[in-house]
């Protein structure tokens, strides 16, 4: 057992013995705040003698909070380790000892997004809504905000009618909200499901509701700790001020600047604050930085020092000098892909191991140049956060098109014979099925020949079969490139994806088109679409992610909290980091402080870089104002961005900023909605470019979509 007060500064000593009443640590990134949380819970067990079992140590993920509980097993030797978790697994266990006094049965079901959109599947089809009525993510953040504004007293309705009731209520609405709303809480119950903030809000309502189960709680939890304060919203809060409510300890530790969610809900005054809302709040500040080298601690202070919503505080370094920042400008992402490989293949030569690389990216979609590349190189690589980039729902629904046209397979036929909707439920399908196999034939042969009966009526088989007979007819002639986004057009599958309000996967359909485009002009005559097809079964086949010696690739926002010794940020750029969303100067501080994050994850090495090029709607690509905010004088350029480049950057960069402050500049349109246009007509917005202060619009007379400015106002049609 280690001893546990053991390699600990004097403001951590006083954060580990102060034990009894409220207790706030502001602190910056990697000055020892987790490490004082996991000695202070293992103070209060080994030094005070209090059991596990009554201390609740909340943390912001599941994987950080493994991690914990390794590190109090390691200091306590004891196997219980009470309450470790995050707020939502916290309530689950709650609700599993106590859902009852609520009559709601203990294996209640925990509900994610896709079940969700699940169950708005089964009520739109029901009741005849379509997406126009409204997108799924627009009735996820309806029924969420219908939740906890307008009726949050819901779950009396959810608990008190009867599953009878509820259908009633949901079949006699008139609203398209109402409907969603009561159909959801109809399926809610019927399968005796809990959403994400259902878990919270129903602990907190049998709180109220019954005091003997409320008062059990708060004895039980003498003594409360959290993580990452900064990010914590208004139910964790109430909740949390409710478990405290008796034993009156609670120990909180936070970083202002590592506020990086308030996208969904977060802030940071509950931090800030906190002194004024409890009585006789100690609070204990730490600087020093225990993490990363003097060189990526200069850089990232005077990174965050741009922000100007800020406490000024700047970290000290501890630890001895490392290596300067490295600093890349690729001509292409490919090349910045490239160069990214090539550094972690020398620093491998020198002897780290893959395990000790980690490669961050602000999207999602920026994995599958590094992946091709990787995978080209031979460097073993794990995603550890989403799903990898060709196993994506929407890259393998564009693929099984492709693959109908080529193949015709029975796979690629059921992965999207229904996607977008055409009618061709289970049923039909079980038919086909059972001719195809009568008549030993394929699913795709099967429907071709049915098509007269009169299964198929009221049906859209029969365009289905013409689509992809169209397009077999003559695409060994056409480039790959342009059948992709003709099938992805034609289908209608990019328009579901669009009232979907889907704008990530939409990105990762570009990055498709992006990669088929570049096999192409790399192969040459070879490029045949089935030479595509098969090329690209070797990157579906990628295993999943392990602890085995692999560069872990992963999101800045899954790495919060964690450290690694090498960090590679790759596509920093205007657009991507910050991403293109950011529309006001709050949300451009909140992506600083997501660099901010990122970079203070390095301990040894951190390599920044960003590649020249377009955008997928054509603009130039900028490098990011994030490095432009470092001293030159901190970084190693490798290669610099030339003269001219930097010039039009920071010319952008004026305009941008006074974009951001500008209110009059700001969209009131989302993706979806029906506009009128004096000239043009009416049409629907199909994307918002921040950028560019234009929207996307599709009119209705114009067969392909027109950018429109902000400045020239669309009515809402
Ligand atoms: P973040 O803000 O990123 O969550 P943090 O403040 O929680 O960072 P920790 O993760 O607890 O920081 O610590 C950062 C690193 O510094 C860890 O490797 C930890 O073991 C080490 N460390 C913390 N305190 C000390 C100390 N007093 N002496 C030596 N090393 C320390
Ligand atoms: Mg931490």
């Amino acid at each position: 057992m280690e001893n546990i007060l053991q390699g600990l500064n004097a403001s951590q000593l006083e954060a580990v013995t102060s034990t009894e009443g409220f207790i706030r640590v502001i602190a910056g990134a990697g000055s020892g705040k987790t490490r004082a949380l996991a000695r202070r819970f293992a103070y209060l067990v080994n030094e005070i003698g209090i059991l596990p079992g009554n201390i609740l140590c909340v943390t912001f993920t599941n994987k950080s909070a493994n991690e914990m509980r390794q590190r109090i097993h390691n200091l306590t030797g004891d196997n219980d380790t009470g309450y470790i978790s995050t707020f939502h697994s916290f309530c689950v266990s709650v609700l599993q000892e106590d859902s009852h006094a609520l009559q709601y049965p203990k294996s209640f079901l925990v509900l994610d997004n896709s079940d969700i959109d699940s169950m708005l599947k089964i009520i739109y089809e029901e009741r005849g809504l379509t997406l126009r009525n409204m997108t799924f993510s627009k009735a996820r953040d309806m029924i969420e905000i219908r939740k906890l504004i307008k009726e949050p007293k819901y779950y009396l309705d959810m608990l008190n009618m009867s599953l009878d009731t509820l259908r009633q209520k949901y079949l006699t609405a008139t609203e398209p909200s109402d409907i969603i709303f009561y159909g959801y809480l109809y399926q809610e119950k019927k399968c005796f499901g809990l959403d994400y903030n259902d878990l919270i809000k129903f602990t907190l309502y049998i709180f109220e509701q019954n005091e003997a189960v409320k008062i059990k709680w708060q004895q039980r939890l003498e003594y409360i700790m959290i993580d990452e304060f900064q990010d914590i919203d208004e139910l964790q809060y109430k909740l949390m001020s409710v478990l405290c409510g008796y034993h009156k300890n609670l120990f909180i530790v936070g970083d202002p600047d590592q506020t990086i969610y308030t996208w969904r809900g977060a802030n940071v005054r509950y931090l800030l604050d906190f002194d004024k809302i409890f009585p006789s709040v100690k609070t204990i500040m730490m600087m020093q930085n225990y993490r990363s080298t003097p060189q990526i601690v200069s850089v990232v202070n005077d990174l965050i020092d741009k922000n100007k919503f800020r406490i000024k505080k700047n970290l000290m370094p501890t630890i001895a000098d490392g290596m300067k920042v490295i600093c890349h400008h690729a001509d292409t992402s490919e090349r910045e892909a490239m160069w990214i490989a090539e550094q972690i293949q020398a620093l491998h030569g020198e002897g780290t191991s893959y395990r000790e690389i980690t490669v961050l990216y602000r999207a999602h979609y920026i994995t599958r140049i590094v992946e091709e590349v990787f995978l080209r190189e031979k460097i073993p690589y794990a995603i550890y956060s989403g799903v990898q980039f060709f196993n994506r729902m929407e890259i393998k629904d564009a693929l099984a098109y492709l693959r109908l046209i080529a193949y015709k397979d029975d796979l690629a036929f059921l992965r999207v014979v229904n996607v977008p909707k055409r009618n061709l439920g289970e049923r039909r399908i079980k038919f086909l099925q059972e001719y195809a196999v009568k008549h030993q034939c394929s699913l795709y042969i099967s429907l071709e020949t049915n098509l007269d009966n009169e299964i198929f009526k009221g049906t859209k088989a029969a365009q289905f079969v013409a689509l992809i007979e169209n397009f077999a007819a003559n695409y060994a002639e056409r480039q790959i490139s342009e059948l992709l986004a003709a099938i992805l057009n034609e289908s209608g599958y990019e328009k579901m994806l669009r009232t979907e309000g889907s704008q990530e996967r939409l990105d990762n359909l570009a990055e498709l088109k992006q990669s088929v485009y570049e096999y192409e002009t790399s192969c040459g005559e070879e490029s045949t679409l089935e030479h595509y097809l098969s090329h690209i079964a070797l990157f579906t086949n990628s295993d999943a992610a392990d602890n085995s010696d692999k560069v872990k690739l992963m999101t800045v926002h899954s790495a919060k909290g964690l450290e690694f010794p090498y960090v590679f940020l790759c596509a920093m750029n205007e657009g991507v980091f910050p991403s293109k969303k950011t529309d006001t100067i709050q949300k451009m501080e909140e992506e600083r402080r997501l660099a901010f994050v990122a970079m203070t994850r390095a301990q040894k090495g951190l390599y920044l870089s960003e590649a020249e090029g377009r955008n997928f709607d054509g603009s130039p690509r900028y490098p990011s104002r994030f490095l432009l905010d470092i001293e030159p004088a901190l970084l190693d350029y490798t290669q610099k961005p030339q003269e001219g480049l930097i010039r039009e950057t920071k010319d952008y960069l004026v305009i941008n900023e006074r974009y951001l402050a500008d209110e009059e500049n700001q969209s009131s349109l989302a993706v979806g909605q029906r506009v009128k246009h004096s000239i043009f007509g009416s049409g629907t917005v199909v994307d918002v470019d921040l950028i560019k202060a234009a929207h996307l619009v599709k009119f209705d007379n114009i067969d392909t979509p027109r950018s429109i400015s902000f400045r020239a106002k669309l009515e809402k049609d």
